[in-house]
């Protein structure tokens, strides 16, 4: 009854309006909770009709949400975890974990992807798909992506200078690629002394690219000049036309692991993906290797590189160059 009678207010207010024999078509979001008078404060109210109010626009706007004590709890978790993030990001309680990448003709480590870790105080190591997509929303991952681009350049110079053959890549959100400081930041960094040219991958994924202009495709130029060389992430799970990537300069793709964890039905589409990247002479990079079996099939149809748990999982720093140390030898 009460679901009625809430549709009816919605589908009143979504009637067009005249204005000036112009037709104007409003849409609508809409947050509804209950107050009963006598009880609780109208800040509260407000408070509540608020919270399903963004439940509403997350779940695509157009329509209206109910509040509820476990809205109001999702909420409030959130906040939280906005706020922890927020003080991470100041203290510093992020960490990079890495993970080989191995060149499978010569069978060894010619590259780490540097991984994001929140060393948290109370609930340990967290990994990012806990907090990544909320520091994306929010607009925190520019903050925390500028200390993972200072963090990871820093990490590679240091490598070169000690002589270590070892490319790095560091992950970049969409986000953070669309906002105007990327570029200076990353050009204060190539900027450094004992800049490794070409040894700094920026991975970026499919959707940055997608519909994009002339204006993404001179930032990836203005990259390569820089020295960085440009990786599509989890390449093939967004659109399978393959035109667009032609335009750009990208210089790895990185098949996405759903294709590797298929294997050998998904044989098809990854022979396609592989003969892709060889016509526009990119390395490819198979994500997410677990098996045996696996490794000899990419192997054995012309992948260049591999990572994935059966090599190695991400590990601390210290212990991916003890890892590579003890290989050398
Ligand atoms: P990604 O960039 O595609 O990274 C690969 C993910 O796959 C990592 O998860 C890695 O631990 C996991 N992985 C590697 N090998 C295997 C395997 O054999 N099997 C399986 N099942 N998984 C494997 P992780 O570290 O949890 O990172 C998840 C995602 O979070 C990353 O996906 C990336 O999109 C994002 N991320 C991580 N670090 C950063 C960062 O510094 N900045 C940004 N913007 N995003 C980051
Ligand atoms: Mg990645
Ligand atoms: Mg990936």
């Amino acid at each position: 009854e009460t679901t009625d009678e809430i549709s009816r207010i919605f589908d009143a207010l979504c009637e067009p309006i005249t204005y000036k024999a112009h037709r104007v078509d409003v849409s609508v979001s809409m947050g509804v909770t209950v107050f009963t008078p006598g009880t609780g404060e109208l800040t509260e109210i407000l408070r509540e009709a608020d919270i399903a109010l963004y439940k509403a626009k997350s779940d695509g706007r157009g329509r209206w949400a109910y509040y509820d004590a476990i809205l109001g709890a999702a909420h409030a978790s959130r906040l939280l975890l906005e706020a922890e993030v927020k003080q991470a990001i100041v203290e510093r309680q992020f960490l990079l974990h890495y993970q080989p990448r191995i060149d499978l003709a010569t069978g060894r480590i010619v590259s780490a992807e540097a991984l994001v870790r929140w060393h948290h105080p109370k609930r340990g190591m967290v990994s990012p798909g806990e907090f990544i997509p909320l520091c994306e929303e929010t607009g925190m991952i520019i903050d925390l992506g500028r200390w993972v681009l200072e963090e990871g350049c820093r990490r590679a110079i240091e490598w070169d200078k000690a002589g270590l053959d070892m490319a790095i890549s560091l992950n970049l959100s969409p986000r953070q690629f669309e906002d105007p400081s990327l570029m200076e930041d990353l050009a204060g960094f190539s900027a450094l002394p004992g800049f490794p040219h070409g040894k700094i991958e920026l991975e970026i994924t499919e959707g940055v690219l997608i519909g994009s202009d002339d204006e993404i495709e001179h930032k990836l130029e203005e990259l390569e000049d820089m020295g960085f060389r440009v990786a599509i992430d989890d390449f093939g799970t967004g659109y399978s036309n393959l035109a667009y990537i032609s335009r750009f300069p990208v210089h790895c793709l990185k098949m996405d692991m759903s294709f590797v964890s298929q294997l050998p039905e998904s044989g098809p589409i990854v022979r396609r993906i592989l003969s892709l990247a060889s016509q526009l002479k990119t390395l490819v990079v198979a994500e997410g290797v677990e098996t045996p079996e696996q490794n000899r099939w990419l192997q054995e149809h012309g992948c260049d590189q591999v990572q994935g748990f059966y090599h190695q999982r991400p590990v601390p720093l210290d212990e991916f160059l003890a890892i590579v140390t003890e290989r050398a030898r």
